[in-house]
């Protein structure tokens, strides 16, 4: 055991949300630590989440494109082939890019990093099994800290029956690593995860089948953009089974066996592998918790917290994935920073309402605010604007017809309550309206902004007009 050291605040996990506190809290004086259980600083989003996803989004987009749309504008690219083993080498490029400037990041800002897995052994002490190598020995450190903000995100949930194994019956970071195509590859859940790892597969040749338990793909959308996304994906080749559930498989001779059940009916269907993506859960284990008594949402997993991020135990925070709300990096990094500040007395916070979800699909759907489901079952009077792709200059030039922009705004204040957009580079054009929401603007507000022809943003200032009644391009 090594000697004890003192921090003022050692951060556990080097994900979106942990990195982040810790750059934060170093900015604001504090002298800080980070433990990092992975050889890669990180955590899921740049190793085997959001970065590496969407780096094989890309490139299978620009596959998809030379394949069946380069010829369109008149471009031949005659006989075209597939270099998987490029393709997955150049995500790992990005990744370790991303990764190194993750540290260079945290050196930078003299914050110490630990590779070893953590364990909170006292309110203000942290157990650290450092990684040493080959030699399989561990070395125990115990230091000494004023806070901890526990980071440590979460992990895929498995379904009964349907048990990973690494190969046949896998996860989304499985699924990231394909040596080959699948013929055929089924996915269990049409959350995003799964639309997005299917659409990467679909492109590159595979057949897709997602088998979803609810009666619609991508539940938490708005219910009008979740039928267009459901209607687009199955134009493109995608096989959704609605309404149905996986109840167990099987691996015999190189193949997944699946039992699906529908309507009390039982049905086989097979196929080559088989993602299982409903939903994660916060990594808690391990972690010395329930020894020190850090209270745990016993039907959800979530550490729970109050306002300024602090559990039960006054000197142990908790960010990210770990804690109730969306599982998103940006709301993860959001609550970092927050906590943060809130350890080094300033008021940090974060705004739940203003939080954007994407869906990197093609076209990409894109949201922030409530949903027009909820604003119904809140009572809440309001009007709708809606604007399709198919009129906006810009997208007609890029060959992108599908999609609309949605926009809810209260009836009375003309706030607006919520945007919905499913469209090409909805996940860029939704930051406008995120800052719409942050500031409390309303739908004239976005109608008299003027923007810039022609762009994919003119469909979202056509939409506010169209809550205004003055829409200039609708028939
Ligand atoms: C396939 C996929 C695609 C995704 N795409 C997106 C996207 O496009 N946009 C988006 O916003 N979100 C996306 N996400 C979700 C996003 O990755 C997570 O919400 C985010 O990473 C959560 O950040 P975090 O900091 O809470 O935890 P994590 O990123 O999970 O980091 C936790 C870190 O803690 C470390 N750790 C755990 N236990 C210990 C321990 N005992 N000691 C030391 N270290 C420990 C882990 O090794 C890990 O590095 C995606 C997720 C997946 C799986």
């Amino acid at each position: 055991m090594t000697k004890k050291k003192i921090y003022d605040l050692i951060v556990i996990g080097t994900g979106p949300g942990g990195y982040v506190a810790a750059i934060r809290a170093a900015q604001l004086g504090l002298k800080v630590a980070c433990v990092e259980k992975d050889a890669r600083l990180g955590g899921v989003c740049l190793n085997v989440g959001c970065i590496p996803s969407k780096a094989l989004l890309d490139s299978s987009e620009y596959f998809h494109l030379a394949k069946d749309h380069f010829a369109d504008h008149g471009i031949k690219t005659g006989k075209l082939s597939l270099d998987l083993s490029t393709m997955m080498a150049r995500k790992e490029q990005v990744v370790e890019e991303l990764t190194d400037n993750v540290r260079k990041l945290l050196e930078g800002n003299n914050i110490r990093i630990f590779h070893g897995t953590a364990r909170i052994v006292g309110e203000d002490r942290v157990e650290v099994a450092e990684n040493t190598g080959s030699s399989g020995k561990e070395n125990i450190r115990i230091l000494g800290t004023g806070s901890i903000i526990l980071a440590t995100g979460s992990t895929p949930v498995q379904v009964p029956g349907l048990e990973f194994d690494g190969k046949w019956i896998i996860t989304s970071t499985e699924a990231l690593e394909f040596k080959e195509v699948p013929k055929h590859l089924g996915i269990v859940g049409g959350g995003y995860i799964g639309l997005e790892l299917g659409a990467v597969w679909l492109r590159l040749g595979a057949k897709v089948t997602v088998v979803e338990m609810l009666p619609q793909i991508a539940a938490t959308l708005d219910g009008q953009v979740s039928r267009t996304l459901d209607r687009i994906l199955r134009k493109q080749g995608f096989e959704i089974r609605l309404n149905t559930m996986v109840s167990g498989a099987k691996i015999s001779k190189n193949k997944v066996r699946m039992t699906l059940e529908a309507d009390g009916k039982k049905e086989a269907l097979s196929c080559d592998r088989l993602l299982v993506a409903v939903g994660r859960r916060p990594l808690t284990q391990n972690l010395g918790l329930e020894e020190i008594g850090v209270k745990i949402d016993s039907s959800t997993g979530h550490v729970l917290v109050d306002e300024s991020y602090r559990t039960n135990i006054h000197t142990i925070y908790a960010i990210g994935d770990l804690i109730p709300g969306p599982m998103l990096a940006h709301k993860a990094s959001a609550e970092g920073i927050a906590a943060a500040e809130c350890i080094a007395g300033l008021p940090g916070e974060v705004n739940y309402d203003a939080i954007p979800a994407v869906v990197y699909t093609w076209p990409e759907v894109a949201s922030v605010g409530l949903t027009e489901e909820q604003v119904k079952e809140r009572n809440i009077p309001y009007c709708v604007g809606s604007y399709p792709f198919s009129g906006a200059g810009r997208a007609r030039c890029m060959g992108e017809k599908d999609g609309f922009v949605k926009l809810i705004a209260h009836s009375k204040s003309d706030r607006i309550l919520g945007v919905h957009i499913i469209g090409p580079r909805a996940a860029d054009m939704i930051a406008e309206c995120v800052l719409a929401v942050e500031f409390g603007a309303s739908s004239e507000d976005i109608a008299r902004t003027i923007h810039g022809h022609p762009t994919f943003a003119e469909a979202l200032q056509e939409a506010a007009m169209a809550v205004q009644k003055c829409s200039i391009y609708a028939s």
